[in-house]
């Protein structure tokens, strides 16, 4: 079975890597425009941070004598009557199973004078890749001041790390808050609070209009009121858009992704997949890294099965709707029904406290005995245990208010750690690895976060389960401590 992937990213090179291991009479070309080997694209806004360095964020890189990866050659055409693929050097490939995995671009607002024929304006940027990112890195030596337009999760990311990095940031946003898809006016006014006190300025409810160079590079934007702010780098994070020009052009249906069935398959050809940010399942694409690895699994599961091509599969794992902003000094997390959700016909409860004093906002939505939704700024322990009660749709209190009051000791409902989960309860949601195969890998001598990892890929997305992998392995280190006198005892996990 020949099978081309076109895309050398985040899920290109996990279907890869896992479909050589899975599938015996595979063989695979694996097209990469970019001209490195794969990486964790969801830690670009912490290299811009310094909270990770850009050479430490690679991701393992499929190798077998039976995948052959081309680093830095785009795929350009698809011959779909003949199955061939044409590459930017020249190369053909030939394909029983073509996978599409070209990811999204960085959508370029309309600003006059962003660019100039040779590309983005210098000092003006995205960031989508790593050379995105070694850009800004680039330009920070002498950048005092940086413009960030849009405030949506990366927006908020990449402004507090330019704060973090001694920048004078103004973050610029089209809507009337921040984070407008998550956040009501409440939250969003508290998250402001904890910007200003990173000393960013917010200026909401207009957008940049033109890009004011000076001796060619960025020296201010206007905004849309008039305005102008002075800065030495602006940088977009306006959302992104599916990559899906090379399968437009090969007469594939596409309406903001490529069109697939729940197998994955093209409705117009059934020997071409999209998987990942490009792809439009029926269900929708979410953008979040985790559809895109389950979507990789599938096609491998239903293709090692029985070598039939039918996809068939088990069904899209249900996405969770958890988003964390990355940021040190800014705690935002919303899951479910947050902002201005609409209440339907659902009986729900939604309570809530807000203290922009401390800059703490807290809201539980619940219907039937079970959280469907919350907001939460500024706490950061109270964000951790609702979204395990969500994730785990664990049963909550009759009283919703107890779910945002910190418990009085021996009063409240209790905070459930990692070491109080079951077994199949999952820790890292973007891999969906569950506690009772990260404690089979710590038993089998696993020793390090680093190890579990590699033998469980638990950490790899976004890291918010470091915490509790960690804990898990220090728990069972002390469980060894412990052996001894406890010999005879059973299992020590
Ligand atoms: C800064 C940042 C922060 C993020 N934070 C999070 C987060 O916290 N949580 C989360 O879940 N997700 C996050 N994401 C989104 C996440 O990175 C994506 O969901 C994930 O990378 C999708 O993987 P993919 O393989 O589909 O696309 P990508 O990782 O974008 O890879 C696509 C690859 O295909 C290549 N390509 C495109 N066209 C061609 C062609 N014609 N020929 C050859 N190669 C081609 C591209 O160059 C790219 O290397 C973040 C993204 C960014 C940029």
């Amino acid at each position: 079975m020949r099978i081309v992937v076109i895309g050398h990213g985040m899920v290109g090179s996990r279907f890869a890597q896992d479909a050589v291991t899975r599938i015996p009479d595979a063989h695979l070309t694996v097209l990469g425009r970019e001209p490195h080997a794969p990486y964790n694209r969801v830690l670009l806004s912490s290299v811009v941070a310094g909270k990770a360095a850009a050479d430490g964020i690679a991701l393992d890189a499929p190798a077998h004598d039976r995948i052959d990866v081309r680093q830095g050659v785009a795929a350009v055409e698809i011959d779909r009557e003949r199955r061939i693929v044409t590459a930017s050097d020249g190369t053909l490939h030939r394909y029983d199973r073509l996978v599409l995995a070209t990811g999204s671009a960085a959508r370029i607002p309309q600003i006059q004078h962003v660019a100039d024929p040779d590309g983005l304006v210098r000092g003006v940027a995205v960031l989508k890749d790593l050379a995105d990112a070694q850009g800004i890195l680039a330009a920070l030596p002498k950048a005092r001041r940086a413009v960030v337009l849009g405030a949506g999760v990366l927006g908020l990311e990449v402004a507090t790390g330019l704060a973090a990095r001694g920048l004078a940031v103004t973050l610029v946003h089209h809507a009337d808050r921040l984070m407008e898809r998550q956040l009501g006016s409440a939250a969003s006014q508290i998250a402001e609070g904890s910007l200003a006190r990173l000393g960013i300025s917010v200026v909401t409810t207009t957008s940049v209009t033109r890009v004011i160079e000076r001796r060619g590079r960025v020296s201010a934007v206007e905004l849309g009121t008039g305005a102008e702010v002075l800065t030495d780098l602006l940088v977009m994070c306006a959302g992104t858009i599916p990559e899906t020009a090379l399968a437009r052009r090969a007469g594939l249906p596409c309406e903001r992704g490529v069109l697939v069935g729940e197998d994955l398959a093209s409705p117009a050809d059934g020997a071409v997949f999209a998987i990942g940010d490009c792809a439009q399942p029926p269900e929708g694409g979410t953008g979040l890294v985790a559809q895109g690895w389950d979507q990789a699994a599938r096609l491998v599961e239903a293709w090692a099965g029985d070598g039939a091509g039918t996809a068939a599969g088990e069904a899209p794992a249900p996405t969770t709707t958890v988003v964390r902003v990355k940021a040190t000094g800014l705690e935002v997390v919303t899951m479910g029904l947050s902002g201005k959700f609409d209440h339907g016909e659902r009986e729900l409860r939604a309570v809530r406290i807000s203290d922009p004093a401390i800059g703490r906002f807290v809201e539980v939505v619940v219907s039937h005995g079970l959280l469907v939704g919350a907001t939460v700024v500024g706490d950061k322990a109270t964000a951790t245990d609702l979204q395990a009660l969500y994730t785990r749709m664990l049963p909550v209190p009759t009283d919703p208010a107890h779910l945002i009051v910190r418990p009085i000791p021996g009063a409240g409902p209790a905070r459930r750690s990692v070491a109080e989960m079951d077994d199949d309860d999952t820790v890292c949601q973007c891999n969906g690895v569950t506690k009772g195969r990260i404690c089979d890998a710590i038993a089998a001598g696993c020793a390090t976060p680093q190890d579990v990892s590699r033998a469980t890929r638990a950490s790899t997305g976004c890291g918010d389960c470091k915490p509790q992998v960690k804990e898990l392995l220090e728990a069972h280190a002390t469980s060894e401590d412990r052996t001894p006198a406890l010999a005879g005892a059973g299992e020590a996990r």
